[in-house]
């Protein structure tokens, strides 16, 4: 199935949770977005924090990605703003964790997303997915929607070991449902170069998947961690903050690789 115009979709996955999936989503998006691109965040995660740390209230939708899924709202409908962050969000609640068990009753259930998009490709430069901490049919929707994938990571000990269930699912999903589908990158977060196993790990990974590790390092950052509770991504919140410039510079990164 080709796809008309230049949209972009790139799913942040990642099957651990706490490993910076939605900080990287927020602020990759708010980065994009300074750069002049045309941003939508979907919020593929029943927790709803890129929702929330986009300052948009998931107790207050009408629509979400829920809706969406089960098709009784297209994105353009259930697409709210947000102010801060300068993008457009698909957000998401508790709703959403009963999407998974509707759709398996239903024909296409993997391709729900990737059809929803179809529809707003004019719209937006680039679409981030922020998937939940799992493999399961919602991130399976975000892989078949998506061009490539961003996998952020610590560099603890079994970092590696953790990559290579992921590594098979983008490869079994490319193999069967979405022949597009890359790795676009690993990105090595909440890094800190004083810790020594970080560094090796860091090389590890570098020697391992090469090229496919993104030269921008996110630091360990506080305000990173702070901003979400202020309804607003880091690169937004505290502009001068180590965390943000690393994300303002990830995003340029991004850009230059896509264009
Ligand atoms: P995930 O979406 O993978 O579950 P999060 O992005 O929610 O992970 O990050 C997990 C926790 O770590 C959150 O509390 C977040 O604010 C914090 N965090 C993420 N990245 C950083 C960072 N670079 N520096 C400090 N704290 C961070
Ligand atoms: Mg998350």
């Amino acid at each position: 199935m080709n796809r008309a115009g230049g949209m972009r979709i790139f799913c942040v996955a990642n099957q651990k949770g706490g490993v910076g999936k939605t900080t990287t989503t927020v602020n990759l998006a708010a980065g994009l977005a300074q750069l002049g691109r045309r941003v939508l965040v979907v919020d593929l995660d029943p927790q709803g924090n890129a929702t929330m740390g986009s300052g948009v209230d998931k107790r207050q939708l009408d629509f979400g990605v829920y809706d969406v899924l089960l098709e009784s709202a297209g994105i353009a409908e259930a697409r709210r703003r947000s102010d801060k962050g300068g993008y457009d969000v698909v957000g998401a609640n508790r709703e959403l964790a009963g999407a998974e068990v509707e759709l398996v009753e239903l024909e296409h259930r993997e391709r729900r997303l990737r059809q929803a998009l179809a529809v707003v490709c004019d719209d937006y430069d680039f679409v981030l997915i922020d998937c939940p901490p799992s493999l399961s049919l919602l991130t399976l929707n975000g892989l078949v929607a998506a061009h490539g994938v961003i996998v952020p990571m610590q560099c603890e000990y079994f970092a590696l070991e953790g990559l290579s269930d992921l590594v098979n699912t983008i490869r079994q999903v490319h193999a069967n449902l979405n022949p597009e589908l890359q790795i676009i990158g690993l990105l090595r977060v909440m890094f800190d170069p004083r810790i020594t196993l970080q560094q090796q790990v860091s090389e590890q990974l570098k020697a391992h998947f090469g090229g496919k590790v993104f030269d921008t390092v996110i630091p360990r950052n506080v305000r990173l961690a702070e901003a979400p509770s202020y309804g607003q991504p880091g690169v937004v919140f505290d502009p001068t903050s180590k965390g943000a410039q690393a994300f303002v510079e990830f995003a340029r990164e991004m850009a230059a690789r896509l264009g």
